[in-house]
């Protein structure tokens, strides 16, 4: 009698899960699909040439002639990160304002 209500309770078990197994599989993917999403913005934004000054609303160049914070070095290039030492940098001082606009997602890479 036990074994039948075990065989029972295996075979609720499976079902449940081929019922419902998919939905954990959706999940997975959504989430899959939405962290890869957020990683394109954030590409996206961090390969725009300009970034808008919270401040005055200047765009502010992203790419060109920059002096590394870090090293000191002057490189050419994004500015959200030195080609040179690899610093990252969170925030561009407004060319216009000098307030720091905010690099996207606080960081570079
Ligand atoms: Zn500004
Ligand atoms: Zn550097």
């Amino acid at each position: 009698m036990m074994r039948v209500l075990r065989g029972l309770l295996v075979l609720a078990l499976v079902s449940v899960w081929l019922t419902f197994g998919w939905v954990v599989g959706v999940l997975v993917l959504l989430g899959a699909l939405l962290a890869y999403a957020l990683r394109l913005r954030r590409t996206a934004e961090l390969l725009e040439p300009t970034r808008r000054c919270g401040h005055c609303g200047f765009d502010a160049p992203t790419y060109g002639m920059f002096r590394c914070r870090g090293c000191g070095a002057t490189t050419t290039g994004s500015v959200w990160f030195c080609a040179l030492c690899g610093a990252d940098y969170d925030y561009l001082p407004c060319p216009n304002c000098t307030v720091a606009i905010r690099a996207p997602r606080g960081g570079g890479r």
